[in-house]
């Protein structure tokens, strides 16, 4: 917890949340890539992880804009959904099911990113950053295309699973 004096300080915070939400998702991502069994599926999970490094160099930058270090918070909300996701690559049975419970987690992960980098540009357009906006936004709409594509892979998904149910 830090002294919230200001809205600067409170943007801090939240850019320290995100960093410590997006280095732990670098670690996360290779697990549920490996997990996964359909090929696009697998194949979404690695290119997000490579945009998540790039999510965390913006927050680099940011943090260097706020002249301040990104480091020093744990994102809780993150590790409880890292948690779950990790759950998900456990997962017996239609592999099918097991990529729909992946893409689930995904979402929740996304959904939550969403959440975060929307406050912080907020709070960035309030305090007139628009260097601070331009990187945010960026972030904000890579993690928005994920949640999009994610949508569209559950959609595909489907018709094999409804098949695996009817067979089970
Ligand atoms: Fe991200
Ligand atoms: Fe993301």
């Amino acid at each position: 917890m830090s002294k919230l004096t200001s809205l600067e300080t409170l943007l801090v915070q939240e850019i320290k949340d995100l960093y410590s939400a997006e280095t732990q998702l670098v670690k996360a991502l290779p697990k549920m890539a490996k997990a996964a069994t359909d090929p696009n599926l697998k194949q979404g999970f690695i290119k997000h992880l490579e945009e998540t490094k790039g999510h965390v160099e913006r927050l680099d930058q940011v943090a260097k804009l706020l002249e301040v270090s990104p480091k020093g918070k744990v994102c809780k909300a993150m590790k409880g959904l890292v948690e779950e996701g990790s759950e998900a690559t456990e997962e017996t049975g239609e592999p099918i099911l097991r990529d729909l419970a992946l893409i689930i987690a995904a979402q929740k992960v996304e959904h939550y990113e969403i959440s975060g980098y929307g406050s912080a540009r907020t709070l960035a357009e309030w305090l007139d950053r628009d260097d601070i906006v331009a990187l945010l936004q960026a972030t904000l709409d890579e993690e928005g295309a994920t949640d999009k594509k994610l949508t569209e892979l559950s959609d595909q998904l489907c018709p094999a699973a409804q098949e695996a149910g009817a067979n089970a």
